[in-house]
């Protein structure tokens, strides 16, 4: 079922292997001269324009953007005691995780009366986006949510796109979710006109102001991605967190039946989903497909998995030995990464890129996606090579607080006064002497 690429003993450089590797033919280019009007519209028209996107790309037209907050907590009400049980120790495990990434100022004694501190200050308005086209991401709201709480984000909105079957209202589970995490604004929009109404702001249905985000954050598909890369100077945005993409680094240890229910996984959540085999076991690579074929078609989504999985951005790649299936690996610089080999601590060690690595036959993605404590909004399209996964640290700035006394001030002067005229900026050194002239 898997394509299948032949590099054993021929793993090309860096340069070349990267076009050698699957990726989705629709990427966040291509699909950014449709989210441009969409973001201009409602930059021009506000709200109108965001119902009228909405009615077109998901069948339904709210009565307003904001839900209104009883919606919030009937939903919770109503929530099976299972799914909020779940959702309870998803938000616990990621609580704990991200307490411990909280920041302290440092301050350093640069010389005598010379201090330089990094002041850690939250970013004030975020937007969270959660997910719900063709499946609704109660567990992006948690994955949101939690790190700009811990970083101390006073205020915090939650877009997530209106279900028609709910007469306009995001999936209760998204408002349930919200509600438990304490968050009382919700918006009804999805798509790239959430992002643009983030970004600008407007005026709700009934007159009521909704406030510009300095931040948006949160996975969405190749129209909410193309949004926050076009909007992101106005808005901060974190990484880009498109399509899910699932690497495996196997070797012939790994459990084929493991493998393959993994990959498919991660296919399910779009058609646009990449599931890529990276292994040194040929036998691997045919039991792996053999357990697809069987297991692909008792699945509930058999159809979009089908097409994730035999689209150009999914296959299988034969490597020499785990060295080639590293470079390999730190190449496709995957969102997720899972280690199926012997001693996968110590290859897992070796990895430089990935959004989030799997050790072992016990760590799943699926346990990611939800309950291991671990952030589940990663960056894809290869952005792990140089972004991290969303985090406390997210949604921190960082601002350095000078401060210098007269004589610590007087002692840097001449080193000042000669960067100054070397740049040709004499006004900068004179900035400096006028404090001591006379
Ligand atoms: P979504 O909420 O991202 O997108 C749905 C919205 O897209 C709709 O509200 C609609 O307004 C808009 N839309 C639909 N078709 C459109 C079109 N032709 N033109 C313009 N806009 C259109 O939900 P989704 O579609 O289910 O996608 C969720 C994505 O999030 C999946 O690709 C999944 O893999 C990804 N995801 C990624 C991560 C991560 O961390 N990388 C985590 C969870 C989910």
């Amino acid at each position: 079922m898997l394509s299948r690429t032949d590099l054993r003993g021929r793993v090309p450089s860096s340069v070349e292997l990267r076009a050698t590797l699957p990726r989705a033919e629709t990427d966040v280019e291509h699909v950014l001269h449709q989210v441009k009007p969409v973001i201009e519209a409602v930059r021009e028209r506000g709200v109108p324009a965001v119902l009228d996107y909405t009615e077109q790309f998901d069948a339904v037209r709210p009565e307003s953007v904001r839900v209104p907050a009883g919606e919030l907590s009937r939903a919770l009400d109503e929530l099976d005691p299972e799914v909020r049980a779940a959702l309870e120790e998803a938000i616990a495990r990621a609580r704990r995780v991200h307490a411990d990434q909280k920041r302290t100022d440092t301050t350093t004694r640069v010389a005598d009366g010379g201090t330089v501190t990094e002041r850690w200050v939250p970013v004030q308005r975020v937007g969270l986006y959660a997910p719900g086209g063709l499946a609704v991401y109660p567990s992006s709201v948690v994955m949101n949510v939690v790190p700009a709480q811990e970083a101390g984000v006073d205020s915090l909105v939650v877009c997530s796109p209106p279900q028609r079957e709910f007469g306009g209202l995001p999936h209760p589970t998204i408002l349930a979710a919200a509600h438990l995490l304490g968050v009382d604004e919700v918006w009804a929009v999805g798509g790239a006109q959430a992002v643009a109404l983030l970004a600008h702001g407007g005026q709700d249905t009934d007159g009521a102001e909704l406030e510009p985000s300095d931040m948006v954050t949160g996975p969405g598909n190749v129209y909410v991605t193309a949004a926050k890369r076009h909007l992101r100077s106005l808005i901060g945005i974190d990484s880009e967190a498109g399509p899910t993409e699932i690497a495996v680094l196997a070797d012939a240890t790994a459990d084929a039946a493991h493998v393959a229910a993994d990959l498919i996984s991660q296919a399910e959540h779009d058609t646009l989903a990449a599931s890529v085999l990276i292994t040194t076991s040929p036998e691997l690579a045919d039991a792996v497909d053999a357990e697809l074929a069987d297991r692909v078609a008792r699945t509930k989504h058999v159809e979009r998995i089908r097409t994730a999985l035999t689209g150009r951005q999914s296959g299988c790649i034969l490597v020499g030995d785990l060295d080639e299936g590293i470079r390999v690996v730190d190449a496709y610089a995957a969102e997720h990464l899972e280690v199926q080999t012997a001693e996968a601590d110590v290859v897992a060690a070796r990895v430089r890129n990935a959004g989030a690595i799997f050790v072992g036959p016990y760590a799943p993605v699926s346990l990611g996606d939800y309950c291991a404590g671990s952030n589940h909004v990663l960056p894809t399209s290869g952005c792990a090579r140089h972004s991290s996964g969303l985090s406390v640290q997210s949604f921190l700035k960082g601002i350095h607080v000078v401060s210098y006394s007269e004589q610590a001030l007087r002692d840097v002067a001449g080193h000042v006064v000669a960067l100054a005229d070397a740049e040709d900026l004499p006004a900068h050194g004179q900035a400096v002497t006028a404090r001591f002239d006379g």
